[in-house]
């Protein structure tokens, strides 16, 4: 079902609160992805929709021996109110990973969230008055998108094309809002393998773009969570290493360890961090002191490494079958990105197809995808539709490709 489903919308007007909620609520609505959880994981709908991280490689046993030592050894810590800060072992722990990507941070100057999508949101209600401007590449991640409507920010989608955000298109995006007398507060950026383009922004782009920001005095919001899975281990240097003053770099152990712990962060110039933990904590007082103990120890006694190399080549292997099934299969005429790390695949259709409009016929034939139009704010997106390799199957990934390129083949002859 989708946003503009007769029965939701009737639905909707029967609300008898609607006159009560605050303009902020009253734009949100399911997003495309959540509202294809429930025809998508039917067993028989081969799902290329969500964007799950598959866990089934992780070391289940060793995992919960972890757990029962945390809280026999530490457990009226572990199970207290913990600081908004976060844990500051995980902090220390988290500047080993960062480091990875050339990111040197104090520990102090990460907060940890929630996940990212609560560091999102903190950033988003620190920076935004209704009206501001945020500029985001188009496509972008839906999350994002939802938080920015929330704060009633306005989206300014700046183009991307396979070496990811173009500098000169941020020029000109910067130039026309400030021609238009506002002012965009933040640039938010997924550099590598970008949900949902797939692609990832050139290292020489990197440098430019973070100048760019610097001289029209935005900030540049730098949203990585898929930065180590790259599928040949290949690691890109941080946005965050070349400007430690104006990059806010978000993180998260969701697709690198357990997405359901909920453990992200935010390393943030000092004064900005100071404004995040104040906003943390009346989000929610802290991130639940349990689970962040359990990635320190986790990160401590494991060969974490190692397990993201397996997530790598298993992902590896679902990104193979995809780009195969996509080459043997496709009508003429689309075109789809080849990532090299990630989840997603993007891919854009022949024109005369709506991707949106085409999804129920897809879901008939047991296939389930995202159309393209819930990663812009604009509307734009009815020819693209994001495909995911992470969770099925190699051979589930090819038959999913082929019930979808029948489906669009039989479209095209309409
Ligand atoms: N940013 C991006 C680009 C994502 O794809 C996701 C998860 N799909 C998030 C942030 C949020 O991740 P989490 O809250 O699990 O850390």
């Amino acid at each position: 079902m989708t946003s503009n489903d007769p029965q939701r919308s009737t639905r909707h007007d029967l609300d008898p609160h609607l006159q009560r909620y605050a303009a902020r609520a009253v734009g949100m609505t399911a997003s495309e992805v959540r509202a294809l959880f429930a025809v998508a994981s039917r067993p028989e709908v081969v799902s290329l929709a969500g964007g799950m991280p598959n866990l089934a490689a992780l070391p289940l046993d060793s995992l919960s021996a972890e757990v029962a030592q945390i809280i026999a050894t530490e457990g009226l810590t572990a199970l207290q109110y913990g600081s908004a800060h976060g844990v500051p072992k995980l902090r220390e722990q988290i500047c080993d990973v960062m480091a990875l990507e050339g990111v040197t941070g104090h520990p102090d100057d990460i907060v940890i969230t929630v996940g990212s999508q609560m560091a999102l949101d903190l950033v988003t209600r620190i920076f935004c008055d209704p009206g501001d401007v945020v500029l985001a590449e188009g496509p972008s991640y839906v999350g994002a998108l939802g938080t920015f409507a929330s704060y009633e920010a306005d989206v300014v989608h700046v183009a991307m094309d396979e070496h990811g955000l173009v500098p000169d298109a941020l020029r000109a995006a910067l130039a026309a809002v400030e021609r238009a007398g506002k002012r965009a507060k933040f640039l938010y950026t997924i550099p590598n393998f970008q949900n949902p383009a797939g692609v990832t922004m050139a290292v020489d782009r990197r440098a430019e773009i973070v100048e760019i920001c610097a001289r029209h005095r935005v900030l540049v919001v730098e949203d990585n969570p898929y930065g180590l899975l790259g599928f040949d281990g290949q690691i890109y240097p941080a946005l965050r290493s070349m400007d430690a003053d104006n990059v806010v770099y978000l993180g998260s152990f969701s697709k690198t360890f357990a997405s359901g712990l909920r453990v992200g962060w935010a390393l943030a110039p000092h004064a900005v961090r100071e404004k995040l933990v104040l906003a943390a904590e009346s989000a929610a007082l802290c991130a639940p002191t349990l689970n962040q103990m359990v990635v320190s120890r986790y990160l401590a006694t494991h060969d974490w490494k190692s397990q993201i190399k397996s997530f790598q080549e298993m992902y590896r292997e679902r990104r193979d079958a995809m780009l195969g099934a996509l080459e043997q299969h496709m009508p003429p005429g689309c075109t789809w990105t080849r990532p090299d790390g990630g989840f997603f695949v993007w891919l854009t259709v022949p024109e005369g197809i709506d991707t949106k409009a085409m999804q129920p016929r897809a879901v008939t034939e047991r296939v389930a995808y995202v159309p393209g139009t819930g990663f812009y704010a604009d509307g734009f997106g009815s020819r693209q539709m994001r495909l995911s390799f992470c969770y099925p199957t190699p051979e589930r990934i090819r038959e999913g490709v082929r019930r979808l390129a029948a489906v669009l083949s039989e479209e095209l002859q309409l």
